[in-house]
């Protein structure tokens, strides 16, 4: 027999989940990826190891809802060299240096002509920023405070190697379909360099996820999506209008690897079944967790959340951007995220998945009394441990709000009790004929 999402959820092997996860981190970390170009090619292709996702490329230029496709982006080197011709900045080390999507530039300047182009955080004196300049035709470098604090006042050669021209904006998609055409949608951005939290972690849970979920039967069909931020999922958006009628829930995956405890955030419908469903499973997790309510600013469900599209999509995250002060710097890097944290925001991921996959709405066959469990084996005849009570409670619940009316997770919400015990309580009854598949 196939498994299901109830057989991953029961056996996962968070350890070793999040050892792999933290390892793809490793690999796509040193890549420079941006909104467009070559990073995000081969971040794509490495996703495609684990995974046979769709790589599509739309052309600059192509517009998409108020947006226009931008020019492509590609980098090759970028340095500032002292008079003596040492990089005392070099892109070679971290490409975090350079402002992304900077014009190429190479000339030669004084510290005080170069200092308008230099970001820093002064608040964080040893760290880098990560700045972008996407739709304003700029260049800059980034570097520590105390990197600048020491440069002496000299002329620096200048260079930024790189080409923005008409090219492509890059995406991936993976598609797994279920019985039923109905889906649940998976996005993250993919357009950040070497960044951890934000935006390898979910990168690397959504590849993992979607490689988990490929062997096991699914009621849902899954969509994984793979998108530049704003304007990825804008053009996907869209590129996919006629279709987007299918996607019944969604969740925007980003920071998922830091040690935080997890945050949600509501979709702008706020009462969908993935926001119920998120709670549900936060609530009955046994470890602290924050509800935020939709605000039109974060990342993604941004877009699937616009008041055209309006898609149930809600993010789930550990501390959400902006939370943290390595957000945004070179200090989001392999040693502020950990694997046991990537693994516990799996496991919730997957416990979310499972409600949804399990919550069908039935009917019960013997409505007229109560139906006589015993002689069906399903109530003790003597008194036993709390577990038993708690099972046999959750057929109850099952048997009385059957009606055709509520689903298991409105009997879950209703009675208390987790949505596990609900489940297993309508799939003990289910081979009596006690339970009839309502809509
Ligand atoms: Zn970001």
């Amino acid at each position: 027999m196939q498994h299901t999402l109830a057989d991953l959820k029961a056996t996962l092997d968070q350890a070793r989940m999040g050892r792999e996860m933290y390892r793809l981190m490793e690999t796509l970390y040193p890549i420079c990826r941006s909104l467009t170009g070559n990073g995000v090619r081969e971040t794509l292709a490495i996703l495609q190891r684990h995974i046979p996702l769709d790589v599509h490329e739309i052309p600059t230029g192509t517009p998409v809802f108020d947006w226009t496709i931008p020019r492509e982006w590609n980098i090759r080197d970028a340095y500032i060299k002292n008079a003596n011709g040492e990089r005392v900045v070099d892109f070679q080390q971290c490409n975090l240096h350079v402002v992304q999507y900077s014009v190429p530039i190479h000339t030669r300047m004084q510290l005080a002509d170069l200092k308008p182009h230099l970001h820093t955080l002064p608040e964080h004196p040893g760290r880098i920023p990560y700045r972008t300049s996407y739709y304003h035709e700029n260049w800059g470098f980034c570097l520590s405070e105390a990197q600048l604090q020491s440069l002496p006042d000299e002329r620096y050669e200048v260079r930024i190697d790189a080409t923005l021209q008409d090219g492509h904006l890059t995406y991936g998609e993976y598609v797994l379909p279920g019985e039923s055409p109905d889906e649940i949608l998976m996005s993250c951005h993919i357009c950040h360099p070497s960044l951890c939290n934000d935006n390898l972690s979910g990168i690397a849970l959504t590849t993992c996820l979607a490689q988990a979920l490929t062997p096991l039967s699914r009621r849902y069909t899954y969509r994984f999506v793979f998108v530049p931020a704003t304007i990825g999922p804008i053009a996907w958006l869209c590129l996919n209008e006629p279709r987007l009628s299918s996607i019944k829930h969604g969740l925007v995956v980003s920071n998922v690897g830091d040690p935080g405890p997890l945050t949600y955030k509501k979709s702008r419908r706020g009462d969908a079944e993935i926001d119920r469903a998120v709670m549900h499973v936060l609530q009955h997790t046994g470890t602290a967790s924050t509800l935020v309510d939709f605000v039109p600013y974060g990342y993604d469900e941004r877009q699937y959340c616009s008041p055209g599209i309006n898609l149930p999509v809600g993010s789930l995250s550990r501390t959400p951007n902006g939370g943290y002060t390595e957000y945004h710097t070179s200090a989001d890097n392999l040693d502020f995220v950990q694997p046991q944290a990537l693994a516990d925001s799996l496991y919730h991921y997957v416990s979310v998945l499972h409600v949804l996959e399990g919550n069908i709405t039935y009917v019960n066959q013997s409505p007229k009394g109560e139906p006589q469990l015993g002689k069906r084996g399903l109530y003790r005849t003597m008194g036993g441990p709390a577990g038993d009570h708690q099972r046999e409670l959750a057929l109850l619940w099952v048997l009385n709000l059957s009606d055709g009316q509520h689903s298991l997770l409105d009997i879950a919400e209703r009675s208390g009790l987790p949505f596990e015990t609900i489940r297993t309580a309508a799939d003990n009854l289910l081979p009596h004929g006690l339970l009839k598949s309502g809509c």
